[in-house]
């Protein structure tokens, strides 16, 4: 997608803070980090979002979830973490391609706002 953040940080076209990369999957620090871990996790693929996930793309959905628990034992998030997806303008969507948030280092409130 060629007007999509995440797609040229994926691409190397803008800079990230990388803490993890294969072929299917990168992670990278937030920006704006709301805790004091923040990391993002997001497919190669451009999926806009959640919403979007078919039985054929799916699959990248749990690769995320175990790349997650590796990276939150690798950052110290011994006493938990929370995994988030916003999911378009009601659930706070604001970059149009798949990501999930890790974040960790804090504890966390219920519900979130
Ligand atoms: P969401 O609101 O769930 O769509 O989350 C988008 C997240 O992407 C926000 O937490 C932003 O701070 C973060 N973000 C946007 N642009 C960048 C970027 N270039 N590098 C790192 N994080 C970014
Ligand atoms: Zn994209």
């Amino acid at each position: 997608m060629a007007d999509c953040v995440f797609c040229k940080i994926s691409a190397g076209e803008i800079p990230s803070k990388k803490v993890y990369e294969d072929d299917k999957v990168l992670a990278f620090y937030d920006l704006d980090p709301q805790a004091p871990v923040h990391v993002l996790i997001i497919p190669k693929e451009h999926i806009a979002s959640a919403d979007e996930l078919t039985e054929e793309n799916s699959g990248v959905v749990s690769h995320i979830f175990l790349v997650a628990a590796r990276l939150a034992k690798e950052l110290g998030l011994k006493n938990g973490y929370r995994i988030v997806n916003n999911c378009g303008e009601d659930g706070g969507q604001t970059v149009k391609h798949l990501h999930f948030h890790l974040l960790g280092g804090r504890s966390m409130k219920w519900p979130p706002g």
